[in-house]
This record gives structure tokens, C-alpha cells and sequence, in this order.
């Protein structure tokens, strides 16, 4: 028995193996770390035991989120040609921060990228990969400072903390409030836009508080709209925070972290008009592009501002060539991995049009789930297009009803869904995020829930 041998055994079957898993385990830390107390690294361990005892490890205590009946937070499924692919991005670990140190995995990203970009009709605009949506919407801010406030760069963010304000729904991802603190604007510079009915930023509300900030001497950097937010998948109406941005002169920065790949549907596209108007966009290939973490993308019109912004002199790395741009020029990064790859060989092995029905039949498992949910007296709250799915139940009336179904649920090891809490109170929701979950998994989740449901009901009254 050789690693390699153990690496592949363990691909070769997962598939199989996988769905005879327990989507949810219940470990406590003290048991993994009684585990761990044999690796003193006094000794050495043979690379096939550590392996093997590692991938044990793994099986039985992840939440597993490439499990078919995961019904949980935008992780998905991952397709082999990714994992290969990160394989051997190990193996040769090339260094893609500039591009003479990495020409053939820089062309084979760039090309990806350009790809993708056209999807969006982000085309012939400047891209990189980063290590997810954080890092890119954070990339995203510091471009809008670099535009609205290059002085910033020499001396800090004083002046665009001062008069700028940056607006984002109340559904939007909390890195955008993480990027505000870590670029040292302040959170008091957010401006939190209530949302509408269906979970969408109110533009009223949105114009209003632009008006007034503008009337008290503010400058509004950067809107952020959204596509599919977190918990209940909504997407802005990106064309109007676009109408918004021009009339503003603020920066129109738009979230697709997970929604981004509805782009390759049909069905889909109509709801993204608008996003080719954003000046920046975040993308994750490791949302919902069958790919494994992280591969987050930055897609931006104005390659100018990132150099205003990330360019610096390093005495110790040879000049840029003519070949290529180096990307440490750019972005944040300086080691730089070839997250690229995975998406590459995933998209070169299922093709766009593999992608848009991979895409198509999560939306068909959502339909169905909704209609199961429906039919089974459970209330639907949410009204996105994309597979995410929140729901009550109008005999659960106690607070924490939901979270107690959604934990009676993983207790039961066949299924796995999260609770969560929109406008309107607290909600489970089901989000389909593998291309292999069947209408029969679907099926398993309700009776998991329906089982959830009678002991919840039944401990309520005792
Ligand atoms: C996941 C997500 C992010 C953060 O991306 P990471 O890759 O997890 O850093 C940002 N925005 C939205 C809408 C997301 O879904």
C-alpha cells in the first residue's frame, strides 16, 4: 500500500460511499482531540498510516457537505476533475503572482477567467482568482477607495471614512461588513437598506438614504447589490441600484458569490439584468461550480484603479515581462496558488452546456421540494428562483421550534438542513447544492422532517 494507492481508493468509491454516510456527526471536540494525542511528532508516522488514519477522521466526524441529502450553506458537491486538479496544482505548486514565474498556469487562468467573464458580460475587463467572496468583495471596497479617494492610498482612509458611505441590504453577506472595518473605514459607514416583501433591497429606501446623505455633504462610494442572498436567495434589482450608482457617482458593486452561476442557465438569466452594468462583481467558482474550495473570483471594469490601489516596488522580484501582467500588481495576494485549475478541468470535462443542466435539474429538485413542502402543510416565506427553500410551519408556534426540527433532523444522520431568521421570524431552510440530489433524497428530507415534527410536537407536550 503506497499514499497514492490510499488517495485514489478513497476517490474511487466515494461517490457510493458518500450517500451511506452520515450527512451530520455529533463528536466532541475532547474525542478528536484524545485521537490526536498519539501524534506527539517526537515520532514519526509513516505517510500511509497518517493518510489513512486522517481520512478516517474525516468520514466520520464532517459535517458532510458533498453528501446528496446536505440541504445546507452554499457548499457543493465537488466533481473529480476539480479534485484532480488540486492534486496537482500540489504537486507542482507553481507561483502565480507573476506571470514569468508561471506563465503556463497565469494563460490557463486568464483564459479561464475571460471565459467566465463572458458569461457575465464582464468581457475584456480585468479578473483574478482569490481565496473566496471575502476576499473579493474586500477587493471590491478598496477599488471604490482607490477610485472615489486615490489620495487614500498615500494618506489613508481618513477623508473617505469621513464623507463616504457604502449602502448594502440587510440580507447582504456579512463580509461586506467585515470589509468595511478591516479597510478601516468604520462600520459607521454602512448604511444598512431594509429590504422589500420578497427579501430584496427597498430602492425607495435606498434612493431616500442617498438623498439624505448626500444633503448632510456625503459622498456615497459604493452600492452593493446582491445576487442570491443568503438566506433566502433573493436577488436585487441590480438595473436600479445601477440607475442609482450613475446618478450618485458611487461605485456599483455587485455580490454574486453564489448567484453568479445562474448566469450559464437560461431560466436564470433574465434575473441578473443589470449585473453588466456593476463596476466590479464577486464570483465563487466554489459555490455552486462543483468545485472545491476556495476558488472565489474578482471581475473588474477598471484595471486601472486595482494598480492604483495593490501596485508597489519589490527590489527582490525581477521586472514585470512584456508576456503577461504580473497579478501581485493587482490584487492582494503575493504567493499566489493556482486556484484556477479546478475550474479550468471542471468546466473543460462538463462543458457550458453540462453546467446549465447541472444547474436546470438543482432548480427542477428545488421545485420539487417546494411542492413536497406545500403538499405537506409547510409554508413556503421565500420567493427566489434560485434552489434555496425557506419554510414554516403554521403548528409551530414556539420560537425555537425551527432550530429544534432542523437539529432533530441532522440527530437522524439521513439528512441534513439549516434554521435561520429572516424579517418575518425564524425559518428552516433547505438549499440544493449537489447535482446528484434526486426527487428520492427530496423525498427522505421531507420524512425526516415529518418525523422531526411529531417528536418536537410530542416533546411540547409534556
Ligand atoms: C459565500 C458568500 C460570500 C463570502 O464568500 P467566501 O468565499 O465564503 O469568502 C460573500 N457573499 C455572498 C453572497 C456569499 O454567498
Amino acid at each position: 500500500m503506497n499514499p497514492s494507492t490510499i488517495i485514489t481508493d478513497e476517490l474511487r468509491d466515494f461517490g457510493d460511499r458518500a450517500r451511506s454516510l452520515r450527512v451530520a456527526s455529533d463528536v466532541t471536540s475532547a474525542e478528536i482531540r484524545r485521537r490526536l494525542e498519539r501524534y506527539t511528532f517526537a515520532q514519526q508516522v509513516p505517510l500511509v498510516d497518517s493518510l489513512r488514519d486522517v481520512a478516517d477522521m474525516l468520514q466520520r466526524w464532517t459535517l458532510h457537505a458533498t453528501h446528496p441529502r446536505y440541504f445546507g450553506l452554499f457548499v457543493p458537491g465537488v466533481h473529480d476533475a476539480g479534485i484532480w486538479g488540486d492534486a496537482l496544482v500540489a504537486l507542482y505548486n507553481p507561483q502565480l503572482g507573476a506571470w514569468w514565474h508561471a506563465p503556463a498556469a497565469n494563460e490557463i487562468e486568464g483564459h479561464t477567467l475571460r471565459f467566465l467573464a463572458s458569461v457575465i458580460g464582464f468581457e475584456g475587463d480585468a479578473a483574478h482568482f482569490t481565496s473566496g467572496g471575502s476576499e473579493a468583495n474586500l477587493t471590491a471596497l478598496l477599488a471604490a477607495i482607490a477610485a472615489g479617494y486615490p489620495t487614500a492610498v498615500a494618506d489613508g482612509v481618513g477623508e473617505a471614512a469621513a464623507r463616504g458611505a457604502v449602502y448594502v441590504s440587510s440580507q447582504a453577506h456579512h463580509s461586506i461588513h467585515k470589509a468595511v472595518r478591516v479597510a478601516g473605514l468604520g462600520s459607521r459607514v454602512l448604511r444598512v437598506i431594509p429590504c422589500t416583501a420578497t427579501h430584496q433591497l427597498d430602492i425607495v429606501a435606498l434612493r431616500a438614504t442617498v438623498a439624505d446623505d448626500v444633503a448632510a455633504g456625503r459622498t456615497p462610494l459604493m452600492l452593493v447589490g446582491t445576487v442570491g442572498t443568503t438566506t433566502a436567495g433573493a436577488i436585487d434589482d441590480l438595473a436600479a441600484i445601477a440607475d442609482v450608482a450613475r446618478d450618485s457617482g458611487a461605485w456599483f458593486h455587485v455580490d454574486a458569490a453564489w448567484g453568479g452561476a445562474g448566469a450559464f442557465s437560461a431560466r436564470l438569466r433574465p434575473y441578473l439584468h443589470g449585473m453588466e452594468r456593476a463596476d466590479s462583481l464577486t464570483w465563487d467558482a466554489h459555490k455552486w461550480l462543483s468545485v472545491p474550495m476556495g476558488a472565489g473570483m474578482f471581475f473588474c471594469r477598471r484595471a486601472a484603479v486595482l494598480r492604483t490601489m495593490f501596485d508597489v516596488e519589490a527590489a527582490y522580484v525581477p521586472e514585470e515581462s512584456a508576456e503577461g501582467e504580473d497579478l501581485y500588481l493587482r490584487s492582494l495576494q503575493w504567493s499566489r496558488r493556482f486556484i484556477g485549475l479546478k475550474v479550468f478541468l471542471t468546466l473543460a470535462t462538463i462543458g457550458r452546456h453540462g453546467v446549465a443542466a447541472r444547474i436546470d435539474r438543482q432548480l427542477d429538485a428545488a421545485d420539487y421540494l417546494r411542492q413536497r413542502l406545500t403538499s405537506g402543510g409547510w409554508v413556503i416565506v421565500n420567493h427566489s428562483p434560485l434552489p434555496v427553500v425557506c419554510f414554516t410551519h403554521p403548528s409551530l408556534t414556539r420560537r425555537d421550534a425551527l432550530p429544534e426540527i432542523a437539529r432533530e433532523v441532522a440527530a437522524g444522520g439521513r439528512a441534513w438542513l439549516s434554521a435561520a431568521t429572516l424579517p418575518e421570524g425564524p425559518v428552516l431552510r433547505a438549499c440544493i447544492t449537489n447535482d446528484e440530489t434526486t426527487p428520492t433524497d427530496v423525498a427522505v428530507l421531507c420524512e425526516e422532517l415529518e418525523r422531526a415534527m411529531g417528536r418536537s410536537v410530542l416533546r411540547a407536550g409534556t
